[in-house]
């Protein structure tokens, strides 16, 4: 790979069938790297089962190939690499950065309201630390009971000098701690997308993460991830989300019209794609 080859990716959680926003984030990707000459990979985060369905991720690649996007290599899909992601977390708890929380939903909110400020962060309330206050040997033996519990990262421990990002050749600084001790793998989920994501962003050699604006607060909490991981700094571009005619989101929950619906309404690909705002991309810079 040279220096500059961009590589990108379009990484779709299998929660559904793709719909119009999909289409334009897959576009915006697929275009930053095919103007480049370079690689666009296909990753399915499908890492929580409780959401995730396979007949959805063979939907999600028959609508790209549909749409015309051809994708670089194997589609890495994120549940066949489990040990993957628990030796990262293993060489993070090694470090002492991480911690077993074992507070349920209810603990947690209930504790949040009998305190005086409940601070929030991009995930939601931050978690107020309860189980960082146990002592190692509660700790131990509440796992060795087999009591279920979720890893938290020590934010105060992981923090380690200044971070930042470059988007568009500008370079913005990350506020990781707004997330607080952030939760790197759930009681019923192996590990979590921050984690993941880093994790394979830096394993693939992405060179340029491409994903919506909802998603750029996230990329504080990833670069503190590669800076702990030793893992590389890919470039960002955060594009903005397409929206219905009166200017709302379109989102799943919305009946977002799914690439499916257009197709059985006879729309082309080439009309679907147009509907997705491919014609407003942003150009690729000249410098690429
Ligand atoms: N899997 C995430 C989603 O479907 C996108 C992850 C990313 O692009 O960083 O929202």
């Amino acid at each position: 790979m040279g220096a500059t080859e961009i590589v990108t990716r379009f990484a779709p959680s299998p929660t559904g069938y793709l719909h119009l926003g999909h289409a334009h984030a897959a576009l915006f990707a697929w275009h930053r790297a095919r103007a480049a000459g370079g690689r666009f990979l296909l990753r399915i985060e499908d890492i929580d089962p409780t959401r995730c369905r396979p007949e959805f991720t063979a939907a999600i690649l028959e609508d790209l190939a549909w749409l015309g996007l051809d994708w670089d290599g194997e589609v890495r899909v994120q549940s066949r690499h489990l040990p993957e992601y628990r030796a990262t977390l293993d060489a993070l708890s090694a470090r002492g950065l991480l911690y077993p929380c074992f507070c349920t939903r209810a603990d947690i909110a209930r504790e949040i309201a009998a305190s005086a400020s409940a601070p929030h962060g991009p995930d939601g309330p931050l978690y107020p630390g309860t189980c960082r206050r146990l002592s190692r040997d509660e700790r131990a033996s509440r796992v060795a009971r087999g009591e279920p519990h979720a890893l938290r990262l020590d934010m105060a421990a992981a923090l380690d000098g200044p971070l930042d990002f470059e988007e568009e050749g500008r370079r913005f600084a990350c506020d990781p701690a707004r997330f607080g001790d952030a939760v790197l793998a759930r009681k019923d989920v192996p590990a979590s997308y921050h984690l993941c994501v880093t994790h394979d962003d830096a394993l693939q050699g992405v060179t340029l993460v491409t994903r919506g604006v909802d998603l750029r607060p996230a990329t504080d909490l990833h670069r503190l991830l590669q800076s702990l991981m030793g893992w590389p700094a890919p470039r960002y571009a955060h594009h903005a989300l397409i929206t219905d005619q009166s200017g709302r989101r379109l989102a799943k929950r919305d009946q977002a019209a799914t690439i499916r619906d257009l197709r059985g309404q006879g729309l082309t690909p080439g009309e679907v794609r147009a509907r997705a705002g491919e014609g407003n991309l942003p150009r690729a810079p000249s410098l690429f």
